[in-house]
């Protein structure tokens, strides 16, 4: 089963994977994480992608083809398939991934759509604080992290991502728009998309996604 999450920033996305994962036990591959692992750490790659994260703008497809299409050959992927999230994000991911999986005689199950009105992924974008080891996340105002700013979940730091500041995070909406949206009619003249309301809360959401994968 191969699962996309296509949406912009701030749509819910991350939140949703993690009940899809534990649901499905699949790898959840989610290149943000991916490349923020490796900006904390220093690797090479984190520093390869650093300005790109930094300025909210996307890293260049083949650096994020090549990394995602190795993990896709994975054992875990092999044996499980894999719940995709921001990747792809351009028509040349797109077609990547596409030749990629028909080659390997695998196929895309579905590509779930998050969507949200700017003003609203905004609000919850700019007021976002994050675990920095297991992706939970809250909000400063309406649902605010302990006090201690130590996940309850996990015991990680909770903080605030780098591109979530404001201009950053339009900035990244701007990027969604001209690179991204345009996957949203690929998907759908394929047969492969289905919507997802993603007004409301984590639960209502996922009583959404459920409904989509269902249809
Ligand atoms: P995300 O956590 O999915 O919002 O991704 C954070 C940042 O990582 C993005 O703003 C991009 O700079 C980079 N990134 C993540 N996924 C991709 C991708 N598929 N293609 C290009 N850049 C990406």
């Amino acid at each position: 089963m191969i699962v996309i999450l296509l949406g912009p920033p701030g749509s819910g996305k991350g939140t949703q994977a993690k009940a899809l994962v534990k649901r499905f036990s699949f790898p959840h591959i989610s290149t943000g994480d991916i490349f923020r692992a490796n900006l904390t750490l220093g690797t090479p790659l984190g520093l390869e992608v650093k300005s790109y994260l930094s300025l909210g703008q996307l890293v260049p497809d083949e650096l994020v083809v090549r990394l995602v299409l190795a993990r896709l050959t994975e054992p875990d992927v092999v044996e499980h398939g894999a719940l995709l999230d921001g990747f792809p994000r351009t028509l040349v991911q797109a077609q990547s991934l596409s030749d990629f999986l028909s080659q390997q005689g695998q196929k895309i199950t579905a590509c779930l759509y998050f969507d949200l009105p700017d003003d609203e992924l905004i609000i919850r974008l700019i007021g976002r604080m994050v675990c920095r080891d297991c992706g939970r996340n809250w909000h400063e105002k309406f649902n605010p992290p302990p006090s201690s700013l130590i996940c309850d979940s996990c015991g990680g730091s909770v903080i605030k991502r780098g591109d979530d500041a404001e201009e950053t995070a339009i900035e990244r909406l701007k990027v969604y728009r001209q690179q991204t949206k345009p996957l949203v009619d690929w998907y759908e003249e394929r047969g492969l998309l289905k919507r997802v309301q993603s007004f409301g809360n984590p639960s209502e959401v996922a009583l959404a996604v459920e409904k989509a994968l269902n249809s």
